[in-house]
Parts: C-alpha cells; sequence; structure tokens
C-alpha cells in the first residue's frame, strides 16, 4: 500500500531528552532493547515537539517505523506496546500493524482492534 513520505526526524526532538529518558528508562518503549534507543516522532508533527507524540526507539524499531515494515517473526512484542499506558507508544505500535496487516495473521487483528486505531487516518479513535 502507497503511503505518504514520512517527514524527516528533526533535531529540535533533543529538547525532550531527558523526560523521553525518564519515562523510557534508557529502553526502547516498545521492545525494551537498549540497542541505539533515540527519540522517534510520529507525524504529523506539531510545532514543538511534544512528549505525548514522541517515543524512545531502538535502531530496529526506529527503522521499522520509518519504512512501515516489520519482521512479523520478531514483532510479537507489538501486540503488548499496543496496551501501553503511554498514547505514542500505543499508537507507534498500532501504525506498524496495521501498516503490516495481513488477514492470515489473528494476533496482528486483535492487536489493531486493541489500540483502538483508525486504521485509515492512523490516530485513535
Ligand atoms: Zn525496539
Amino acid at each position: 500500500m502507497a503511503r505518504k513520505k514520512k517527514p524527516k526526524q528533526r533535531p529540535q526532538v533533543g529538547m525532550l531528552g531527558k523526560e523521553l529518558t525518564r519515562r523510557s528508562r534508557g529502553r526502547c518503549e516498545l521492545c525494551e532493547s537498549k540497542a541505539d534507543v533515540r527519540a522517534y516522532e510520529l507525524a504529523p508533527f506539531p510545532d514543538e515537539p511534544d512528549p505525548e507524540r514522541t517515543l524512545m526507539a531502538c535502531a530496529r524499531c526506529r527503522q521499522w517505523m520509518e519504512s512501515d515494515t516489520i519482521d512479523p517473526v520478531q514483532a510479537h512484542f507489538l501486540s503488548s506496546a499496543v496496551w501501553a499506558e503511554v498514547p505514542p507508544v500505543k499508537l507507534a505500535a498500532a501504525r506498524l500493524l496495521i501498516a503490516h496487516e495481513d488477514l492470515d495473521d489473528p494476533w496482528l487483528r486483535d492487536a489493531i482492534d486493541a489500540a483502538d486505531v483508525d486504521p485509515v487516518t492512523l490516530e485513535f479513535r
């Protein structure tokens, strides 16, 4: 499915560094990896970086978000991430699952339903 090109991550997101590090404890908020964890803003970007639209993500998860692809074998952690209490984590997980949507995978469907994210607008319902 063709999707709009994603805006480039912007350096201003660094201003959220402290707050995000405290929230994530330095781990990827999607999969809990500590590998090259950095802030990742979810499009569309607000004027100023907002912790409610930003999550800490490891190299693999950032790459998945950039390319809208996941490796379904590695991606079962997303079905727990959709239950996260932090809205951007929940939203990022749901967007990845929606991008991958595959009706043969019942756990994907259940996880998307749990996140309550609209598959067209890619925002919370
Ligand atoms: Zn990760």
